[in-house]
């Protein structure tokens, strides 16, 4: 056996892996299943995308480390046009997913790492294989599990002699909130004071509910915010694998280490992808009615399961953008106490073998293990017939959603009948 990077051998294959297993085990012996733990888009990618994506299949050359120009500059636009995000292409850097865009980022830079509790998975592993330091900063669920100033503030102190990277996630995975203006004007009075950094995954903007974009931490604080998105969500793009990173004009400095970083590792995007990707940043009128189509069917599942859990005494954060919600059984502990399982793992588990929800264990998103909190993704059903359907028709009355979105109906009123029978 060769000796091994003891920052590796530290991490542990996800809860969602071992979810996602359980329930392919489950499907393969004809069990009934609804799959409330996959955040993957429902629908299908958008036709032009998919057209130049054909067009350029012979292109075989190596891009530029950095990126195709054509794409860097349609992202530019579209960033000042969508978020009001000021940059100019240099500032915009591809890679082979946002994903790996922030893992390079974190290798890049020292110091600590503040992760808010109720955070995307992968964050934290990402820190521990760099073998980084971090520091989960408490949240409440009466704030829907956003970040506060005042806490942020206070965690602050504590590390005020190293340099911090605070991760920001909005729309937000796994609570479905959206951070607002005055959020982020108060985040960033806290974080120029304490010379803060920030990482702001903007990876769902344009799926927020509220408004055309969720508003971004670059236009309140953009002297040190690095905004990350892509092709995956938004444009239901995942497995083409293409991200892109907007830097502030103040780390311009950083672009020559970047360009050697991607160069030694991944290299390039695929340059078919990055040609097809300037098709969805152009950002076409027919894209735009598309991406907004895709919008208010999510935001008719979310309103439906939102209401139908919390007239069950569920509590839920209220989804305001991308395909999320944590549920909270607290108000049930008596009931789940007189069950097995210790932790929210188990529990899942349990819930997964009971009802055939798949949910997945608040432990992943940095909540106490002992709290009965899960993420439940409400995007288990076919986008591409739902959108079919003239949008004036589209409501979250149960009828709609028991013909177009079986496995939500379903799935909730199992839910909600094994919580009821605790
Ligand atoms: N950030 C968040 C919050 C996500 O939920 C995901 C995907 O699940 C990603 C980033 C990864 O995106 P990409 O496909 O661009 O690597």
């Amino acid at each position: 056996m060769p000796e091994l990077n003891p920052h590796i051998t530290q991490l542990k294959p996800s809860a969602t892996l071992a979810i996602n297993e359980r329930v392919k085990e489950l499907r393969a012996k004809g069990r009934e299943i609804f799959h409330f733990g996959f955040g993957q888009s429902p629908f299908p990618l958008p036709g032009p995308i998919v057209e130049a994506l054909k067009t350029n299949a012979h292109r075989n050359e190596y891009l530029p480390s950095l990126g195709l120009w054509e794409l860097r500059t349609a992202i530019a636009e579209y960033l000042f046009r969508v978020n009001e995000i000021k940059s100019t292409p240099e500032q915009i850097l591809i890679g082979p997913g946002s994903k790996e865009l922030l893992f390079q980022t974190l290798l890049l830079l020292t110091g600590t790492t503040l992760i808010p509790m109720g955070s995307w998975v992968s964050y934290l592993p990402q820190v521990i294989a760099k073998g980084g330091r971090y520091e989960i900063i408490p949240t409440s669920r009466k704030n829907a599990y956003k970040l506060t100033a005042d806490e942020l503030e206070k965690t602050c102190r504590q590390h005020r002699e190293v340099q911090k990277t605070l991760i920001l996630n909005s729309p937000n995975n796994p609570t479905g909130a959206v951070y607002t203006a005055q959020e982020y004007e108060s985040l960033a009075k806290v974080c120029r004071k304490f010379d803060v950094l920030v990482l702001s995954d903007e990876i769902y903007s344009l799926l927020s509910f509220k408004q055309a974009a969720s508003p971004s931490m670059a236009v309140y604080y953009p002297e040190q915010t690095i905004v990350f998105g892509g092709l995956s969500k938004i444009f239901s793009g995942g497995g083409y694998r293409l991200g892109f990173m907007a830097l502030p004009e103040t780390l311009f400095k950083l672009i020559p280490l970047y360009q050697a970083l991607f160069s030694e590792t991944f290299s390039a995007v695929a340059s078919p992808v990055q040609y097809a990707a300037v098709k969805a940043y152009e950002y076409p009128d027919t894209l735009v009615a598309e991406i907004g189509r895709n919008k208010t069917i999510l935001q008719v599942a979310a309103t439906y399961v939102s209401r139908e859990l919390e007239a069950a005494g569920i509590h839920c954060t209220p989804p305001e953008g991308g395909f999320y919600t944590v549920i909270d059984l607290s108000r049930h502990i008596e009931g789940l106490r007189k069950l097995k399982p210790r932790n929210s793992l188990e529990l899942a588990a349990h819930i997964l073998e009971e009802t055939g929800v798949a949910l997945l264990p608040g432990s992943d998103f940095y909540f106490p293990a002992d709290e009965p909190v899960f993420r439940l993704a409400y995007v288990d059903f076919d986008g591409k017939k739902w959108s079919a359907q003239p949008p004036d028709l589209v409501t979250s009355e149960p009828e709609h959603i028991r013909k177009h979105a079986p496995n939500i109906y379903r799935g909730i009123n199992a839910l909600v009948q094994f919580v009821q029978g605790l």
